[in-house]
């Protein structure tokens, strides 16, 4: 019997090491499996981080020019993605801030007729706060009091609050032992709120997945393998998977991409949407023909709208505080968070344009034309301001109304972006332009955007999910309601590409509150 048991390398490959590849380390190692989790990023400790997003190399992903940072940017017809790329995925690069999502998420999209998911959800919720340390921010700064001013003159000051994120708020700066897993999690250190949250924190104190699920899946025996890149699952013996996987992974850093394999009982994809939904879609042409149809459907964003404000006004430093320290819920559906870089990091300003929506190109460039005749020294100042970060608080705005997108593979393997249902997310909502203008007021501000929203009219979104989201059956999704892949055995997905409605809020801790429960459903070793 233990032969049997233990026939292959392992008894679950996990490929990616982001949220909901965090959580299924650590639930499947205390089930007694055999785990190895499979990470085509770096492993960055505390000192590795770069200094500010100037370090090009230590920022960005981007593997053809041998840089190999924590964030990734990827471009579609249809959008700009950001996202994270190394040991502890998106938690190396993020804000930490995790709301919880309205009731809208829990009774919308493609589950809503799978589980009562808000009263199933809410102990994996709590689970998933006391895993990622989520504290109330203590520290609210310039930016976050012109939000609160914001706030009152809309008429909405009950709507704002302080965020909830995953940070130690210990003495700033002062190692303190494991606060938070009773001895066996790893040493924090006090925020010092530097603001410098998205480019790495390099004062040990953002619980990124490396501090909490990943270091306990470790202690438990679970191995890590990094800078490897997963790109073929091939069942062993029936087509079913019931026998096994082989996993073919290649180096992602070095020169030469030998070829590598192992054997698994049981594969959890969770290379975010990035990673699951192509590889999906690869292997459902090639190894994996039994995967369903609706692989690459029901992508979502949380309709975001990303706006710089920048102030001219030296005597206001808004690169203070965790990167996302406050939340306006401006409406039903709509919420507004002010985002910071730390001093220094101003590279953003080299992708900047006044901002300005209209229907076409010509008419956004005009409006940009005009803004320049019209005000050239107040943009002269904007553009050569002193420190970017210093002077710059990037708002948020974000919605749970929905519509979704579906990506396919091309025939050369590239990936595309086509509109699925609604209409395609929009660089230019209105809310968000006329809050960015008040806010810009309230700051001596002028607001920019990311250049492709005005030239082409592509928004931008660090919260990209779904493409492999639930259904009662192969014909409406491409896992079940417990996150298992319909067509394999022993095979899940676990990270945002299960996301099935817009959560309208960041999605990390319902990544990791579903993947909680997901993991809640397999049964221990042996039984
Ligand atoms: C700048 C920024 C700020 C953000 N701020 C917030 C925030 O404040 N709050 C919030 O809730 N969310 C935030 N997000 C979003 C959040 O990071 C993501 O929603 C979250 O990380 C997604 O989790 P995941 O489990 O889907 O996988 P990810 O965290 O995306 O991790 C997937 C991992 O899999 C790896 N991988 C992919 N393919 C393969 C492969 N084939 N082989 C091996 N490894 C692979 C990737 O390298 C990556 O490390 C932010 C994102 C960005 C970019
Ligand atoms: S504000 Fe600075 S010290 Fe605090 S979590 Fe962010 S990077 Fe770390």
């Amino acid at each position: 019997m233990e032969q049997e048991n233990n026939k292959h390398d392992y008894d679950y490959i996990i490929i990616g090491s982001g949220f909901g590849g965090s959580v299924s380390a650590l639930r499947l190692a205390e089930k007694g499996y055999r785990v190895l989790v499979i990470e085509k990023g770096k492993w960055y400790r505390q000192h590795d981080f770069a200094r500010s997003n100037w370090e090009l190399p230590k920022f960005f992903w981007l593997p053809a020019i041998r840089f190999f940072g924590i964030m990734k940017m990827t471009f579609f017809r249809h959008i700009t993605i950001l996202s994270g790329v190394g040991v502890g995925g998106g938690s190396l690069v993020y804000a930490n801030t995790l709301p919880m999502p309205p009731d809208e998420f829990f009774t919308t999209g493609n589950w809503k007729e799978l589980a009562d998911w808000k009263e199933e959800l809410r102990p994996h919720y709590e689970t998933a706060y006391h895993m990622l340390g989520a504290a109330r921010n203590p520290f609210l700064d310039t930016g976050d009091h012109a939000l609160q001013q914001l706030a009152r003159e809309i008429g909405r000051e009950e709507h704002f609050e302080p965020t909830k994120v995953a940070v130690f708020f210990g003495e700033p700066g002062k190692a303190a032992p494991d606060p938070y897993f009773g001895g066996k999690g790893p040493e924090r250190t006090g925020c010092t709120f530097c603001g410098g949250c998205m480019t790495g924190c390099r004062h040990n104190a953002k619980n990124t997945l490396d501090k909490n699920y990943l270091h306990l899946a470790q202690q438990l025996g679970a191995e890590i393998k990094a800078e490897s890149e997963v790109f073929d699952i091939r069942p062993l013996g029936p087509a079913d998977g019931s026998g096994g996987y082989s996993v073919h992974f290649r180096s992602s850093t070095s020169f030469f991409k030998r070829k590598q394999s192992l054997t698994t009982r049981g594969v959890v994809f969770a290379g975010g949407v990035l990673g699951t939904v192509p590889l999906l879609l690869k292997l459902k042409r090639s190894s994996l023909p039994r995967l369903s149809d609706r692989v690459g459907y029901g992508i979502r964003t949380n309709n975001e709208s990303l706006i710089a404000v920048t102030t001219t006004d030296r005597s206001k430093d808004l690169s203070k505080g965790v990167a996302i320290s406050s939340i306006l819920h401006t409406d039903r559906y709509s919420h507004l968070e002010p985002v910071r870089y730390s001093a220094g990091s101003g590279f953003w300003r080299l992708l900047m344009l006044p901002m300005a929506h209209g229907p076409n190109t010509f008419a956004r460039l005009g409006k940009i034309a005009l803004d320049w005749l019209s005000r050239p020294l107040a943009n002269l100042k904007v553009a050569l301001v002193d420190d970017w970060a210093k002077r710059t608080q990037t708002l948020l705005f974000m919605q749970t109304l929905d519509s979704t997108l579906r990506f396919t593979r091309d025939p050369l393997g590239g990936m595309r972006s086509r509109v699925d249902q609604g209409k395609a997310p929009s660089a230019f909502i209105p809310e968000a332009e006329s809050l960015a203008t008040h806010y810009g007021k309230l700051l001596d501000g002028k607001p920019n955007s990311f250049a492709l929203e005005p030239l082409f009219g592509i928004p931008s979104t660090a919260h990209i999910l779904g493409g492999a989201v639930m259904g009662k059956d192969a014909s409406e999704g491409v896992i079940d309601k417990d996150n298992r892949v319909f067509g394999y055995e022993n095979m899940l997905a676990c990270d945002g590409s299960m996301i099935s409605a817009n959560p309208g809020v960041n999605p990390s801790l319902s990544i990791t509150a579903i993947s909680e429960r997901a993991m809640g459903k397999v049964p221990a070793k042996g039984r």
